[in-house]
């Protein structure tokens, strides 16, 4: 079964996650915005598996910062950063994963 977040909130420089299971994750928010999901700060492979991605941009203090957060769904976590960059969907899954790495 798939855990979900009873509460999420932004403590100084991390992302606080309490979970249903009772866990409590603490993830860096500049950590998030490098493990970015979105297409362009990932990369979408085309037909023949070449990676296409943006151009990368020097993170500022704003791409650390966050703005806003909602719920996508029962599933994800949706995050507008500063700077205006909104497109990475983090699934349940991810932010368990990536809590659970430390
Ligand atoms: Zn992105």
């Amino acid at each position: 079964m798939i855990s979900v977040p009873k509460n999420v909130m932004v403590v100084g420089n991390e992302l606080a996650i309490v979970w249903d299971d009772g866990r409590e994750d603490y993830l860096p928010l500049e950590r998030l915005r490098r493990d970015c999901p979105c297409a362009m700060c990932k990369g979408e492979p085309d037909l023949f598996g070449k990676i296409y991605r943006g151009p990368d941009r020097p993170l500022t203090p704003r791409s650390v910062q966050v703005a806003a957060h909602r719920w996508v769904g029962s599933y994800a976590l949706q995050i507008d950063w500063a700077d205006g960059h909104n497109d990475g969907i983090y699934s349940f899954e991810t932010l368990r994963r990536m809590g659970a790495e430390g």
